[in-house]
């Protein structure tokens, strides 16, 4: 029997979708036979789950039948507590990229302005166009940090949210107290300026800002952390913000309901349990980060300053080819054609085939390769 062919479908969706750009996942790696294959592109933390958080969630699964705790009242009284703030200023999502969302959701009309610095997270540009908001990307210092006086002059009368990414996905840098201080001094006090901490716990620079002290003495500051990168749960989805009210009652209506699974709370529950353990691997990966550093800048590469678990590399017009060159080498990085390639801090033997290919590459491009 041959089937009817599909009819047009005349559905009409919102135009702004024609401006939200898809999220390129990083890809995974490949497997081969010849190599051990990495995936260093999208930050996932290398290290396989802590047998104490495992088993956490094997527990847990066994009540997948019942919707988890809506309130993640568990979980956010324990976050507060570690922090020194009371439970309802933490609200939760799916990732921090859901409570990103939430963040949108709750400050912009259609038409309303989010100032953010570019390049910066992948995620931004999505959240914001999905939302009908515009972006006001504000470029890069050259190298490669925050403007954020240029920020501070992007504020309009439309401007209802600012995205501060410290460290900086995907270059690396983190913004100083200092100028994080001026800047808030600078921007409307009615106007919510998010601080994207996903990679806090890999910062290493005395003039980083300590972000709880600056949250508690400006209440339209919020703060977005993640338990997908130090914490090893990417899988599992669960990030949360600290927040002043209004603006934690309003995430928490914006919020997915049920959003976050009873396993994510739980795991996330046991692994601020188990931090000790969690720290030696972040200090493994630091260890690893300057390794990785060092190794690049010898080579002659401009690698910009990195607090995070990855390094930046500015290739220009190179990017694509030495993506190319990774991936022959069993290695996946993530490429932005034309700017330059984020590569994430792995396992060591990751590690070293990726200064093995840089300086592979540098030598086959002449010393001006990236410079
Ligand atoms: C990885 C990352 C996040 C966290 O994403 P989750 O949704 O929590 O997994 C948030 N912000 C930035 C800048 C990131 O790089």
């Amino acid at each position: 029997m041959t089937e009817d062919p599909k009819p047009a479908n005349a559905v009409r969706l919102r135009a702004t979708l024609d401006s939200v750009p898809g999220y390129k996942p990083g890809k995974p790696a490949a497997p081969r036979t010849d190599v051990t294959t990495y995936k260093i592109s999208s930050n996932e933390n290398p290290y396989p789950p802590l047998p104490s958080v495992l088993e956490v969630v094997r527990e847990s699964a066994g009540s997948m039948n019942r919707y988890p705790d809506m309130g993640v009242s568990g979980l956010s009284a324990r976050i507060a507590d570690e922090l020194k703030v009371e439970p309802d200023e933490i609200a939760t999502g799916t990732g921090s990229v859901g409570v990103l969302g939430q963040l949108v959701a709750i400050t912009c009309d259609p038409g309303d302005e989010v100032v953010y610095a570019w390049r910066s997270f992948e995620a931004y540009p999505i959240v914001v166009a999905l939302a009908g908001a515009a972006s006001v990307q504000v470029p890069l210092t050259s190298d490669a940090r925050h403007d954020l006086d240029a920020m501070a002059a992007a504020v309009t009368d439309r401007t209802r949210l600012i995205l501060v990414c410290t460290p900086n996905n995907p270059t690396g840098p983190v913004v100083h107290a200092d100028e994080l201080e001026r800047f808030l001094a600078a921007v409307p006090s009615d106007v919510v300026v998010v601080i994207d901490e996903a990679y806090l716990e890999f910062v290493t620079d005395p003039e980083a800002p300590q972000a709880i002290d600056v949250w508690r003495r400006h209440p339209n500051v919020a703060l977005l952390r993640t338990f997908s990168k130090a914490y090893g749960l990417a899988g599992l989805r669960v990030g949360y913000a600290v927040a002043h009210e209004p603006v934690a009652t309003a995430l928490r209506k914006a919020a997915v309901p049920f959003g976050v699974s009873q396993l994510a709370q739980d795991a996330a529950i046991a692994s601020l349990d188990a931090f000790g353990e969690l720290q030696q691997r972040v200090d493994a990966l630091v260890g690893e980060r300057t390794r990785v550093f060092d190794a690049l800048r010898a080579q002659g590469w401009d690698v910009p300053e990195t607090h995070a678990n990855f390094v930046w590399m500015p290739l220009g017009p190179d990017t694509m080819a030495f993506a190319r060159a990774c991936d022959e080498a069993g290695l996946v990085v993530r490429p932005f054609d034309g700017e330059g390639a984020r590569c994430s801090i792995g396992e060591t033997e990751a590690n070293d085939r990726l200064i093995e290919v840089a300086g592979a590459f540098r030598g086959s491009r002449g010393a001006d390769a990236g410079a």
